[in-house]
């Protein structure tokens, strides 16, 4: 380069005003894209970008949306995985958030004018879904409605001591539940708990019986746990509701997760209310949903921390779909068989090599995750990388997220849509492209 840079720095106004750019800030917005436009000014002026080509380097910057959050290649083979937004939703999900995100008909009956039922689609579905369950709310997580149980029923939550549980990163339900004014009675040992140490706890003062499911740990060996079955029956004709937290929101039993608990099989066995997450194993959006006696949902509806806590469109639009529409992605991953993950892999490793690449196809294990199922291992298959890859696969273009064994970078395919394969293949290929 010749002369001063600063000299031949193209203006801002200048590059804004060209089509493609303008055409993004109409996209993504006008100071998104001036940012963009700044970072490429300051490399002319350090030497580093030729002034001609500013235009090529905004574009070049700029995001795919004007959100920060990325769409990342889940092969760490945890299908519902917290850090990376848990359940993926399925393209049905997707189409009705799109569909219900501009106004919608959330809360207006469009036959009378009038205020309508809120979510009432997305509430019938979960009561399809479920026959056990008289009702249904949705609230902001299964956080949340713990949260509007405790305050709602109040008083003292009688809870088994080996019920009282860590999900995750810090969060602990007990100390959610105190949080709301509630008191825990704790009955039982660590490992222990009989039907009796739930019925002597039970006094005036005792809001609910809180059944939680310990998603993530198992206890083994001299331990007695109380089932729904075998508690409903005694709570009955006393007036207490037995509250059941089954986490990760099966709707019923999964031959691949025995010991998981389902929402039709708990209300069927006896429980008032059954709580659980959306966007686990149900694999819909971020949600709470409550299901159970008519005559208890309709109180936590008329408590006032239910406005706190409630969802917005989108999340009722997802919702709905995912329980109306196709199999959602998680729930395919988890019923996806070995055989057809191997050609996937097989398929993955061949295209590497064949680009002269290394790659192996292992067996691995792959889990549920999220906190919400037992750590269950499910067969799986793996391609295996040289362990160097790992790091630059998570900075791609196009992130992949695998895991490090050893000294292998292995990518689990039971984590990923079987659409994804590709992008997973072009993004190894990117990287290895880019050593050589
Ligand atoms: C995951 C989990 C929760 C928390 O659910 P969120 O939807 O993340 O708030 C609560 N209880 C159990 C048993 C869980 O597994």
């Amino acid at each position: 380069m010749t002369g001063d840079p600063r000299r031949s720095v193209p203006r801002t106004d200048a590059v804004l005003a060209e089509p493609p750019v303008a055409a993004a800030a109409a996209r993504l917005g006008r100071e998104l894209v001036k940012s963009a436009v700044q970072a490429a000014q300051q490399r002319v002026r350090d030497g580093d970008l030729p002034p001609g080509d500013v235009v090529a380097a905004v574009l070049g910057a700029l995001p795919g949306t004007a959100s920060s959050l990325r769409p990342v290649l889940n092969a760490t083979g945890v299908l519902v995985h917290t850090n990376l937004g848990r359940a993926p939703l399925s393209p049905a999900a997707v189409d009705a958030v799109a569909a219900a995100s501009g106004t919608t008909d959330v809360e207006l009956d469009l036959r009378t004018g009038r205020r309508g039922p809120r979510g009432e689609g997305a509430l019938s579905a979960l009561l399809d879904a479920v026959p056990a369950a008289e009702a249904a709310l949705v609230v902001n997580n299964c956080a949340a409605a713990l949260a509007l149980v405790a305050t709602a029923l109040g008083g003292e939550l009688v809870i088994a001591r080996g019920e009282l549980v860590e999900i995750g990163d810090g969060f602990r339900i007990p100390d959610l539940l105190v949080s709301t004014g509630a008191r825990l009675r704790e009955v039982g040992t660590t490992n222990r708990v009989s039907l009796a140490d739930y019925t002597d706890a039970l006094g005036p003062g005792t809001g609910a019986v809180l059944k939680v499911h310990p998603s993530n740990f198992v206890v083994r060996g001299f331990t007695r746990a109380v089932e729904v079955d075998e508690l409903a029956p005694a709570l009955a004709g006393t007036g207490v509701p037995l509250v059941a937290d089954v986490g990760s929101g099966l709707l019923r039993p999964h031959p691949l997760l025995p010991g998981e608990p389902d929402l039709q099989t708990t209300l069927a066995a006896g429980a008032d209310l059954a709580l659980c997450s959306g966007d686990k194993l149900l694999g819909g959006p971020q949600a709470g949903i409550v299901l159970g006696r008519a005559e208890l949902v309709q109180r936590l509806r008329r408590h006032p921390l239910y406005r706190a806590l409630r969802v917005d469109k989108t999340t009722l639009a997802a919702l709905e779909a995912t329980l109306r529409g196709p199999v959602p992605p998680v729930r395919q991953m988890l019923d996806a068989d070995l055989g057809g993950l191997r050609s996937r892999a097989t398929a993955v490793a061949e295209a590497l090599r064949v680009a002269g690449v290394r790659a192996a196809v292992v067996g691995s294990t792959a889990r549920v995750g999220g906190g919400g199922a037992p750590e269950f291992p499910l067969p799986s298959v793996a391609v295996a990388l040289d362990v160097r890859f790992a790091e630059p696969l998570r900075l791609g273009p196009v992130p992949v997220v695998g895991y490090v064994d050893e000294d292998r970078t292995l990518l689990d395919l039971r984590s990923l849509a079987p659409d994804d394969d590709r992008a997973l293949t072009a993004a190894v290929l990117e990287v290895a492209r880019r050593w050589t």
